[in-house]
């Protein structure tokens, strides 16, 4: 159960995700991390349930959160539960190929940007098993998480670093690279366990189904936000 310290807090921070505000907003109001802003909503539906608070299944009926679902808008889905069907009816097998609702051309326009930051870039990323961002934008990775692992919420610990991991991990036919679009930080034991697991799979895994949807949302929305800055449509 929560603190009661922390509890009024964390009442405001469900009824705000209900209400459909992002998770990044969230998190600069109440000065936490990210990655932590979801749990806080898992608490609630792990412990027993507040009588001034909505009942937790109703949450699945209410409109997506623009910011972490609007990947999905243009495949007309709307609710949480209508995601869940989707990826049921097996029309979506799979978080690779969710990702590709980010276009196709990523790939070269991401290389070109990041060519006119200066970096330089491996084109044949394909063959070159263990490349990472550069340290500049390694630095924005982690401010934008919190420097906190971004499935787990740890931060990092003498023996349990935060490292860069390849969220299509680079067997499949789809590894982008290792690109801003494709990096998340994750804490040594998740990334240990992920290894090259399909991504929404190990979340799901590790989460269970619905858990593992708003996570999977989440780090979406994070590429997604790369993806803009990157100028990629
Ligand atoms: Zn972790």
């Amino acid at each position: 159960m929560w603190d009661d310290a922390d509890n009024e807090r964390n009442v405001a921070i469900v009824k705000a995700l209900i209400d459909g505000e992002s998770i990044y907003d969230i998190a600069a109001k109440w000065r936490i991390s990210a990655a932590l802003v979801r749990p806080i909503l898992w608490d609630w539906y792990d412990h027993p349930r507040d009588p001034k608070m909505p009942d937790p299944d109703d949450i699945f009926h209410l409109p997506l959160d623009d910011n972490s679902f609007r990947a999905f808008r243009g495949e007309g889905i709307r609710t949480v539960q209508q995601l869940i069907d989707y990826l049921e009816n097996g029309t979506l097998p799979s978080g690779n190929t969710m990702l590709r609702f980010f276009g196709k051309q990523q790939r070269q326009r991401t290389i070109r940007i990041l060519q006119e930051r200066g970096h330089v870039v491996n084109l044949k990323s394909k063959t070159v098993q263990y490349e990472f961002l550069p340290a500049d934008l390694w630095q924005e990775c982690l401010s934008y998480w919190g420097d906190v692992c971004a499935v787990c919420g740890k931060p990092a610990g003498p023996n349990n670093p935060l490292v860069q991991d390849h969220w299509i991990p680079h067997f499949s036919d789809q590894f982008p690279g290792s690109e801003p679009t494709n990096i998340v930080p994750l804490c040594l034991m998740c990334n240990s366990c992920k290894n090259d697991s399909e991504p929404f799979r190990w979340l799901v895994k590790e989460l269970g189904h619905q858990r593992a949807i708003y996570k999977m949302a989440d780090i979406m929305a994070y590429f997604k936000m790369w993806f803009e800055r990157l100028g990629v449509e």
